[in-house]
């Protein structure tokens, strides 16, 4: 099976830590990702680009790197004519940042319209006493801050996924405040239960976030996504 290909390849690279390199996992149980691919040279980082569109967003990967844009490694907009340079700009700065980082290359990936959007965190952890549980709350960089999160134990079913999506103090922000439409709280129940599945499937999974997962009025796409395994 395809995730089960994912973990085994970091598993020989000798590694725990997973990132983009692993949005695979996410396609396999049906969660949407941006069209996208991580590559190692600048020609092959146009070749990508000129698939998805224009502009692109660029990142770098690395297991050395946990929040890539706290060293400048995330690039939002990047017209092709700047893909080269970008691609430099973006392994210098990891360089830069820990000269002995493992670089496993750079994401080039389909721009997701957020304007419209909310972006939240769907996450999973292994409780010693429950094993698997699924959190949800609003994403970026005030979910540590804000403590604001809706966790259950997995197996998830539909409704508990969609109750987690209504008890969050800001869940009126998914509702359409200040006059912008509500987003798709379906889409993202429905990520919560295959993000259930998929940590159910594999227990080797010890933790595992998608941050953020952008929730518009017509669905949801995860972004980013960071994962550690046994
Ligand atoms: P990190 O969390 O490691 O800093 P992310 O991949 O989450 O890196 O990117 C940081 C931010 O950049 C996201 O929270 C989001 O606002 C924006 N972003 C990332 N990828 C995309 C994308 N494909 N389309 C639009 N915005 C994006
Ligand atoms: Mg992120």
């Amino acid at each position: 099976e395809a995730a089960q290909a994912v973990l085994d390849r970091a598993r020989e690279r000798g590694t725990t830590r997973l990132g983009v390199e692993a949005m695979s996992l996410l396609d396999a149980y049906g969660i949407p990702t941006p069209a996208g691919e991580v590559v190692d040279s600048p020609v092959d980082a146009l070749e990508v680009a000129e698939d998805v569109g224009e502009p692109v967003v660029m990142k770098i990967v690395s297991p050395d790197i946990l929040h890539k844009s706290d060293i400048g490694g995330v690039k939002v907009g990047v017209d092709h004519a700047d893909v080269y340079d970008a691609f430099e700009d973006l392994v210098a700065r990891a360089r830069n940042y820990q000269p002995d980082a493992t670089i496993l290359g750079v994401q080039v990936q389909e721009m997701v319209e957020t304007e419209s959007g909310v972006e939240t965190i769907v996450g999973t952890n292994r409780d010693p006493q429950f094993g698997p549980l699924i959190l949800f709350g609003l994403g970026g960089i005030f979910v540590e801050v804000m403590e604001d999160t809706a966790v259950r134990i997995a197996p998830l079913a539909e409704a508990d996924a969609r109750e987690m999506t209504e008890e969050i103090q800001a869940a009126p922000l998914l509702s359409g405040a200040r006059g912008r439409d509500p987003v798709d709280r379906d889409a993202v129940a429905e990520t919560l239960c295959r993000l259930s599945q998929l940590v159910t499937d594999f227990p080797e999974i010890l933790e595992l976030d998608v941050n953020p997962l952008v929730v518009r009025p017509d669905g949801a796409v995860a972004v980013d996504l960071r994962l550690t395994i046994e």
